[in-house]
């Protein structure tokens, strides 16, 4: 016999929770189109090199993701996320020849991780791009999507926004010797695969989960004492932005981007609701990422955020939205009921039809799918033209002529 589960750190989406998903998502879109982005999506797997660029091959592992070879032998891998491939596919597509360009995207990823409440191997995200602004506005841009998206969804004073720098490259040059001075130092106590970070990419230790790690990461030199002149400007034109705009923020000298292409603003929004897995939306800017790539020098910044998570933040009833149901007892009323549930539609009515069983027993599921009005369609009501209208809600009953149903159903009743 198969296994029935869904396989580790996957799970169905049932009606309710995907309804919770897609109004998140429909919040997620609706604070981005406002702004002027646009949807577009990119395929599930990538060739592996969109995600593993040179030199970083060792941090397959550390990545987490689903790599395997195909039947022809190419390396392919399950997106872990989405900037990669958005970065990849404006390349591919030559839309590097006009920027600015701004992007939406939502669907699933795929990671290999422990799953938990709030962590899953197919996770969901939708997120931003906003490419070709090297200027702090961009940053700024970026933080207001994410405003909106979090106060339209009611979520925003659940939620504390915390801020950080990377600054450039000259910046992070400096930070990068000076952490590996210090981790080298303390190399003994270090995690089997920050030992390896070390060597390949010392900034993705600040990243690690290891406990011991996060001892040693406490004590470890900050970014802030390593930024150019530049850099701190740069970074104060985004915090005088973002106070002139009456946004909440935190600064953490402690949040960072393990990646090489990842350099000034990082940025993180976090709930003290779901433990570990606080984290409900992440950003920053990533000039170096196209470049990468192979493209051109096209700067970038943006976010990601996890529906899952947020989808249990969320509250209040997400029910389906009601039909009309109609109870055509008998042949004659059994046929017409087809071109009278159409008719209804058309007028944009949600209208189902139970067919079995007799009156009691079909009133009876017409309240249990939450019907508000059911129409009963008897021999009698036939030869006159009429139906039946049961009112579920106030439990009243009238005879209403066919050609008037869809307008007293839209005045009796709430849809
Ligand atoms: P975490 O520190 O929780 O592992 P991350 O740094 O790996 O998060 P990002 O890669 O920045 O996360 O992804 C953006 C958002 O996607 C996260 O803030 C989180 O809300 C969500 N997310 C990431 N991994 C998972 C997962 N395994 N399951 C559910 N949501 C996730
Ligand atoms: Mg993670």
């Amino acid at each position: 016999m198969s296994n029935l589960q869904p396989a580790r750190g996957t799970r169905d989406l049932l009606p309710e929770e995907k309804r919770r998903h897609q109004y998140v998502l429909s919040k997620a879109y609706g604070a981005a189109r406002l702004f002027g982005f646009q949807e577009m999506d990119t395929p599930l797997f990538e060739d592996t090199s969109v995600f593993y660029r040179l030199g970083e091959s060792s941090d397959i592992v550390t990545k987490e993701t689903y790599t395997f070879d195909d039947r022809g032998g190419s390396s392919l891998t399950l997106r872990p996320e989405g900037t990669a491939p958005v970065a990849r596919a404006l390349i591919s597509n030559g839309l590097t020849q006009d920027l600015p360009g701004k992007y939406f995207y939502s669907g699933p990823m795929f990671r290999y991780e422990r799953p938990q409440k709030g962590r899953y191997r197919q996770l969901h995200q939708a997120g931003i791009e906003l490419f070709g602004i090297s200027t702090y506005h961009g940053d700024v841009e970026a933080i207001q999507v994410a405003e909106k998206f979090l106060t339209d969804l009611g979520l925003r004073d659940k939620v504390s926004l915390e801020i950080n720098t990377l600054g450039d490259r000259e910046s992070r040059d400096h930070y990068r010797k000076k952490l590996v001075a210090y981790f080298t130092e303390h190399r003994d106590d270090l995690s089997e695969d920050s030992k390896r970070r070390l060597e390949k990419n010392p900034l993705r230790i600040l990243d690690s989960k290891d406990e011991g790690d996060r001892q040693l990461i406490k004590d470890a030199p900050l970014y802030g004492d390593s930024l150019t002149p530049d850099a701190h400007a740069f970074f104060n034109h985004v915090l005088q932005s973002l106070e002139s705009l009456g946004i909440q923020y935190t600064s953490n000298p402690r949040l960072v981007r393990g990646l090489d292409y990842y350099c000034h603003t990082a940025f993180e929004y976090i709930s003290t609701d779901l433990g570990a897995q606080g984290t409900v939306l992440a950003g920053g800017r990533y000039d170096g990422l196209v470049k990468s790539l192979g493209g051109p020098d096209v700067p970038g910044v943006g976010w990601a955020c996890g529906i899952d998570r947020l989808a249990l933040l969320i509250t209040g009833e997400f029910q389906a939205p009601r039909p009309v149901m109609i109870l055509p007892m008998g042949d004659a009323a059994e046929k017409k009921a087809f071109a009278l549930a159409n008719e209804l539609r058309a007028q944009g009515l949600i209208t189902e039809t139970l067919y079995t069983g007799n009156l009691g027993k079909r009133l009876k599921k017409a309240t249990k799918a939450n019907a508000h009005t059911a129409l009963i369609l008897g021999e009698d009501e036939l030869t006159q033209h009429k139906a039946q209208v049961r009112l579920l809600d106030q439990g009243t009953e009238e005879l209403v002529a066919l050609k008037e149903l869809a307008a007293y159903i839209k005045a009796n009743s709430s849809l």
